[in-house]
């Protein structure tokens, strides 16, 4: 490469590093805003983090921005670079060929309006109080389709907000993906429906929140997680996030009534937090220094979970310690009923509870009215009733009050319409993962039971960690199993796991 084409990579690299010390620095005033800021600091934090947002956004789709990408992008150059900074010319292309349609003010102001939005859904909800809530979710949606009409779109409008979530996702590929799932799995939550259900009555206790916190602290160090790197606190709404290498943070909400919301809270989070700490340090301070889709970042959320979390020899393994965190509370209960216990299927209203097997019916309606709102045929004012429309049809129950029906995410509140169908996607990378797993890992299962996390922990850093958003998802899915995306995989997975609990052939 030439001196004068190193100067620009090297002027790039530093420009890009500064692009990222504002998402830092934004990222932990939202984790300060949702983690215990004083109710008085939210109108001006919200200003603050707009402010520095703005900036961030004239830098992304600055004059010196394109000439960068311009420059680079030059073939001769292009093929000169390496790897890395190939990737990152291209994701910094994307992003720029995207923002540069949307002017500064207009971004700017929608900052604002979603970091507001955020609390006064928190105060909505609280209240059950949709049409508080309702004249910022208007703003949003009318929002996100202006913006919409600057990107440009193939097909569906709500193709594009797909895209940034999962590239080249689309609605008629969730469409059928998500056949797929329907066809074969609501027959087998019928037939479940029909079956004796798993004794629950020993979790029906009160579990101190200080307990659950040390027991979730626990498994998240069985996993591998670096607490000189991380820490986990409390919040309405569980979320991780990476601001660099050396700071990941998880949160979680405990409830004294149930001693499992919390832990599996904490150990979906901590997926998502190992994939972000073990990131190749050679991407720190770039932008592939993330999970490269948010399906795949769920994927590595419900894995563990999910396929380790609620699997049969992870509790053969961890009961014992469960039992002596909360001394005489399972006096007389055997693991397998434990097991059992938090694997029971049934049709519910909050999609943060709901069990593994129902939870793709709740992303299905999210998806569904997602899709309504973008092609038109949905206002937000009618949301609540088709809300609670689409949950007795799917799930045969309906919410009395908004508060456990549309008001129960934090995602519309942020403007994150597109991100719903990742919880289901990730469901489906992650089957297909554990499948090339087991047969690369044969003493999975024995690991698991015997407390060994960490080589499964290795074989993820190895596979898909390190890479960061070095390599795409369809990429990633195809060289780690030979194929792409095949909803299949979770089905054998969930068909198997269910029909054994629930004794069906
Ligand atoms: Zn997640």
């Amino acid at each position: 490469m030439s001196t004068s084409a190193q100067s620009v990579l090297n002027d790039f690299r530093a420009f890009l590093k500064k692009i990222k010390a504002y998402e830092e620095a934004i990222g932990l005033m939202y984790w300060d805003l949702r983690t215990g800021a004083p109710k008085k600091s939210v109108e001006g934090r919200s200003e603050t983090i707009g402010e520095l947002s703005g900036e961030m956004f004239r830098m992304s789709v600055s004059e010196r921005m394109g000439e960068y990408l311009n420059t680079l992008g030059e073939p001769e150059t292009f093929a000169g670079l390496s790897e890395v900074d190939r990737k990152i010319v291209q994701v910094s292309r994307k992003e720029y060929d995207r923002s540069v349609k949307i002017p500064p003010e207009m971004y700017q102001a929608y900052v604002v309006l979603t970091s507001k939005a955020e609390s006064v859904w928190e105060e909505a909800k609280h209240a059950s109080d949709f049409p508080m809530f309702r004249p910022y979710l208007e703003q949003i949606v009318k929002t996100n389709l202006e913006f919409i009409d600057l990107w440009g779109y193939e097909g569906e409008k709500y193709n594009t907000l797909l895209d940034m979530y999962e590239p080249e996702m689309t609605v008629d590929a969730l469409d059928r993906l998500f056949g797929r799932l329907r066809e074969r799995l609501v027959p087998l939550v019928e037939a479940i429906s029909e079956t004796a259900q798993p004794d629950i009555t020993f979790l029906d206790q009160t579990f101190a929140k200080e307990k659950q916190q040390s027991f979730g602290l626990f498994i998240l160090e069985q996993m591998g997680f670096d607490f000189a790197a991380g820490r986990l606190d409390e919040t309405v709404h569980p979320f991780a996030t990476g601001l660099n290498l050396g700071d990941v943070r998880i949160t979680t909400r405990y409830l004294e009534r149930d001693v499992v919301s919390a832990l599996f809270g904490i150990i979906h989070e901590g997926g998502h937090a190992l994939y972000e700490q073990n990131i190749s340090p050679d991407l720190a301070g770039t932008p592939l220094c993330t999970g490269t889709s948010m399906g795949i970042h769920e994927s590595q959320s419900r894995f563990w979970e999910n396929v380790i979390g609620r699997s049969r020899p992870f509790w053969s393994r961890y009961f014992v310690d469960l039992q002596r965190t909360f001394p005489g509370q399972f006096n007389g209960v055997a693991p397998e009923n434990f097991y059992r216990a938090i694997n029971r299927v049934e049709p519910s209203l909050i999609r943060i509870e709901a069990d593994e097997l129902t939870y793709n019916l709740h992303i299905m309606i999210r998806y569904e009215l997602e899709k309504a709102l973008f092609n038109g045929s949905l206002q937000v004012a009618d949301l609540p009733a088709a809300w609670n429309e689409k949950y007795n049809e799917y799930l045969g129950v309906r919410p009395e009050q908004d508060s456990v029906g549309v008001l129960q995410d934090v995602h519309w509140s942020g403007g994150s319409f597109g991100y719903f169908p990742s919880y289901s996607l990730g469901n489906m990378y992650a089957a297909q993962f554990t499948h090339t797993m087991r047969r690369e890992l044969p003493e999975m299962e024995a690991d698991v039971a015997a407390g060994r996390l960490l080589p499964i922990k290795q074989w993820l850093c190895d596979k898909i960690y390190r890479y960061g958003k070095l390599r795409d998802p369809g990429e990633l899915v195809r060289e780690i199993t030979g194929e792409s995306l095949n909803p299949d995989y979770l089905v054998d997975y969930l068909e198997v796991k269910y029909k054994n609990i629930y004794r069906l052939s």
